[in-house]
């Protein structure tokens, strides 16, 4: 058998491509302008289970991963989202993008995220996206405009709309496509490839069509055929990107290119908190520092991840990312009990439900099969163990620390425990309270209490 992922466009599971035994791999990164939460981590992780999955099927990954630092325009598409948080902030737009991208790199090696081979900036591709838009031009793919914006122009597009199903002719005008100057298009679902700078001081650049700055779609057209040379394999993002910012990228390289440039558009699902989705007007955008803050390890929100299936929309709370951490601690100390490593060999059923479609709900669903059967041998349940964790990355042979407990803490759980004893209930949970905030986590049962570190 061989990978298999589900091809947005023909809707199907489709066996994945590669050009000489690598497959490359493009996915589409962050804006930086703020942090990302762990939904974007969520999509984040997606392109790292991909990769991992493709390696332990035999073949190599050429990953890029490009920074939006400019051209991404917030929802009303009032203003770029980068200039809208330097005034928010007070800093320099390219300050903010440095202090985020920097960020984000720190949160995907807490997720144990493999690094792409190339993070390249938008604000650093200007060249580039303007090298493409000179040549989409020249192939009447695109127009520049009265307003001295450079438009896409749609209709030379034909099969435009098969990744979303938007087809050109049932779009409205009046649908929020993209940021633009009325009048300034010549058909309402047009985009613009670059944008005259208008009033707009900051962040902009010369160009023979005067000072602007990029779109955003056009970016990962440019990186994504520059950096992978000319096509791609695999590529990754969140199911919100699929219009526009898809359907416009795929119009853009496949016009460029002459050819289907993407042989595989994968999309990861939304992340839900608390059943509601993420957004700062709902109060609940979780960050993974929230996660580490909160004692736990971050690769249990890595585990939550994984229990769910990526195509699947998921709900995270903190009740599952507290379930997950136990569980990790708990494989490591047992993986840790059932013996040394050896040298590890296939497990084919492992590899049979990743190489389906990513299917990691049924590989963590095996191992806690595996883990409590008692008919198996330690060496075996090793083996299948680290095997997995080629890709579940959840650094499962980190020996388990054992933290010796403080006098003044074991002191505390012994008076709990007499209060327990005398019935004195609103002392014990005092005392339990002082416990759970030094470290502790305290569980009570007919034979007493017990505790562990968090
Ligand atoms: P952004 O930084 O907003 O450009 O988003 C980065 C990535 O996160 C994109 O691939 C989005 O599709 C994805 N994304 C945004 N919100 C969520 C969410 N709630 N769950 C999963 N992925 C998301
Ligand atoms: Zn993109």
């Amino acid at each position: 058998m061989a990978l298999s992922i589900y091809d947005t466009i023909s809707r199907k599971p489709k066996e994945i491509s590669s050009r000489n035994g690598v497959v490359s791999m493009y996915c589409c990164g962050p804006t930086v302008y703020r942090d990302a939460h762990v939904g974007n981590l969520r999509t984040f992780l997606l392109s790292d289970l991909i990769a991992r999955t493709i390696s332990l099927s035999g073949l190599s990954v050429e990953m890029i991963q490009n920074v939006t630092d400019v051209g991404h325009m917030s929802d009303d598409f009032q203003e770029d989202k980068m200039l809208e948080q330097s005034k928010k902030e007070k800093i320099d737009p390219f300050d903010i993008a440095r202090k985020y991208e920097e960020r984000f790199h720190h949160d995907l090696k807490n997720l144990n995220i493999n690094p792409a081979q190339k993070y390249p900036r938008a604000s650093e591709s200007i060249e580039l996206m303007q090298e493409m838009i000179t040549a989409l031009i020249k192939k009447n793919a695109a127009y520049v405009g009265e307003d001295k914006s450079v438009y896409f122009d749609a209709q030379s597009f034909k099969s435009y709309g098969q990744i979303s199903g938007n087809r050109l002719d049932a779009l409205k005008p009046g649908h929020k496509y993209e940021y633009v100057e009325d009048g300034a298009k010549k058909f309402h679902a047009d985009w613009a490839l670059w944008k005259a700078a208008g009033n707009r001081k900051e962040m902009i650049w010369d160009s023979p069509w005067g000072p602007g700055f990029p779109g955003w779609h056009i970016e990962c057209s440019a990186m994504s055929l520059k950096f992978l040379d000319g096509h791609v394999n695999v590529h990754v993002g969140g199911i919100d990107l699929r219009f526009p910012h898809h359907e416009n990228e795929r119009a853009q390289s496949n016009s460029i290119t002459d050819t289907e440039s993407v042989d595989l558009w994968v999309h990861g699902e939304h992340l839900l908190f608390e059943g509601r989705k993420m957004s700062k007007s709902a109060g609940n955008v979780v960050l993974l520092n929230d996660v580490i803050a909160k004692g736990f390890d971050p690769l249990a929100l890595r585990l939550c991840f994984l229990e769910n299936r990526y195509r699947s929309q998921m709900d995270l709370s903190w009740q599952s990312i507290s379930s997950a951490h136990e569980t990790i601690k708990r494989w490591r100390n047992k993986i840790a009990a059932w013996g040394t490593t050896h040298a590890i060999s296939a497990d084919s059923t492992i590899l049979s439900f990743l190489e389906n479609d990513l299917d990691t709900p049924r590989v963590v669903t095996y191992l806690r099969a595996l883990e409590k059967d008692t008919s198996v041998i330690d060496e075996e349940k090793i083996n299948a163990f680290i095997y997995a964790d080629q890709v579940l990355g959840l650094d499962l042979t980190r020996t388990p620390v054992v933290r010796e407990l403080p006098a003044n803490l074991k002191d505390l759980l012994e008076k709990r425990e007499s209060a327990r004893a005398a019935k004195n209930w609103a002392l014990s949970d005092e005392l339990r309270a002082t416990l759970e905030s030094a470290g502790l986590e305290i569980s009570d049962s007919a034979s007493g209490q017990s505790w562990s570190w968090r």
